[in-house]
């Protein structure tokens, strides 16, 4: 079999833990500030401090021409939103806050939740919740699916379906997961949604970025000014979730969940096996 990307030990994998809690941590700081009036670039400096203190760094401020340690998107943003102390927080926004972290010794974690601001017009409210619980809903599907794949493309169809069974969103194409490391964008592509390509055999040492970016109108996106801000075209509202996973002999761990993702893969009948056990 070529080899399509590179697999990491069970100790590796270990490492990639550290990563993805301090990912994870810098995340949940984040989304204990979110309220109106913060910027986001004062949810840039939350990030930044988390990440600093539990001994790692940002990954993003590797991305050459990035300076930044989030990628915050606001209601018609998808992805990439460059964090600035004039983009305040208004009621009832819905905000993705994309994050990484690198540990001293170069491993990698990358995770996105998106969050609603507190407030604002109720029905508003309700349908960009809504779009958030399908695409996270999506994103575990995807993990599950993981779980018992054999080719890479069964998570992209499991992604894909569970959106369509929620009702009429666009899912995004331009943008992918990927494989994580020693950096955080490796091989293989990781494809939200379903696709002819059965993709690289899912074996042992296969860790992954999982990342659905759904809309709530047209999946067509255009890039802003800012060469860095994807926007809906339609105006839509846009939602992004993403998970950093390691798939190793016993099973799977989601490496940016403190429970490895025990709780949210309960209903799919999956019992994450944490690598540190191993
Ligand atoms: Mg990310
Ligand atoms: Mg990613």
């Amino acid at each position: 079999m070529r080899q399509e990307y590179t697999v990491k030990t069970t100790a590796q994998m270990v490492r990639m833990v550290e990563a993805g809690l301090i990912t994870e941590a810098a995340l949940l700081a984040i989304k204990a500030a979110i309220r109106p009036g913060v910027s986001t670039l004062e949810l840039d400096a939350i990030a930044e401090a988390t990440i600093v203190k539990m001994g790692g760094h940002s990954n993003f401020k590797l991305v050459p021409g990035y300076f930044h340690t989030i990628c915050a998107s606001i209601n018609d943003e998808v992805v990439h939103g460059i964090p600035s102390k004039t983009r305040i927080l208004q009621a009832g926004d819905i905000i993705s806050i994309d994050c990484g972290a690198e540990t001293a010794d170069g491993w990698n974690g990358d995770s996105a939740m998106t969050f609603i601001v507190p407030g604002g017009d109720e029905t508003v409210a309700k349908a960009r919740q809504t779009l958030s619980d399908v695409t996270e809903g999506s994103l575990w599907a995807g993990i599950a699916a993981l779980a018992t794949a054999k080719r890479l493309n069964e998570v992209g169809a499991a992604v894909e379906k569970h959106i369509r069974g929620q009702g009429r969103y666009g899912i995004l194409q331009e943008y992918v997961g990927h494989g994580i490391g020693r950096s955080m964008h490796e091989d293989p592509p990781v494809f939200n949604y379903k696709t002819k390509v059965s993709g690289p055999h899912v074996v042992p040492g296969l860790v992954i970025a999982i990342e659905p970016m759904v809309t709530a109108g047209s999946a067509r996106t255009h890039v802003l000014d800012d060469d860095w801000t994807v926007s809906s075209s339609d105006g839509s509202d846009a939602s992004h979730w993403e998970h950093s996973i390691a798939v190793h002999e016993k099973g799977i761990w989601v490496l940016t969940a403190s429970d490895g993702g025990a709780a949210k893969l309960a209903p799919f009948g999956i019992v994450p096996v944490d690598p540190r056990n191993i």
